[in-house]
């Protein structure tokens, strides 16, 4: 349980969470809770269409976390007030205040095993994005995609998970 993070419809997409306390920037928020599954598990459960290609929750190379509701009840968002550290730890990327919808940069945690992907017939998962950011990019996608400049903010901060930092930074 989060006593702290409630799930209420978002002016962003369907659900979203929000907080009911203040976070101060570089606070640890939750660690976003899944059971732990192969590419391989993923693409299969994705392509049944068991789960969105949005609901994994990826923190390795090929490793992807089924993220329970609470925690893909979080939207994306072209300009977050949270990212991911770590493995699976969410960080308030700035101040944040009771009331507030918690988001994070999905693309942030995006870097797919393309050549398996295709190998197995699957697609890459995008999405279009409506965030209504005023930086929003109206799509999301993989790390590699982000205009270098964000690329290098995101780095250079530590604002993405480790497997991410690795192989970009
Ligand atoms: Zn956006």
């Amino acid at each position: 349980m989060q006593p702290n993070l409630i799930v209420k419809k978002s002016g962003i997409a369907g659900q979203g969470v929000f907080t009911t306390v203040n976070f101060k920037a570089g606070q640890l928020i939750t660690a976003l809770i899944g059971r732990r599954m192969s590419m391989e598990e993923m693409i299969k459960t994705v392509d049944a269409g068991l789960e969105a290609g949005s609901d994994p929750l990826q923190i390795g190379d090929e490793t992807y976390l089924d993220l329970e509701e609470l925690y893909r009840s979080i939207n994306h968002s072209c300009d977050p007030n949270s990212y991911i550290s770590g493995e699976n730890k969410l960080k308030a990327l700035k101040a944040i205040k009771p009331g507030e919808e918690i988001t994070f940069d999905y693309s942030t945690t995006m870097n797919d095993n393309e050549a398996k992907l295709l190998e197995s017939d699957s697609i890459l998962w995008t999405c279009k994005c409506k965030c209504g950011a005023k930086n929003c990019r109206k799509i999301i996608d993989q790390f590699k995609t982000l205009p270098q400049c964000r690329q290098k903010f995101y780095l250079d901060n530590k604002l993405a998970p480790d497997f991410i930092l690795k192989k970009f930074g």
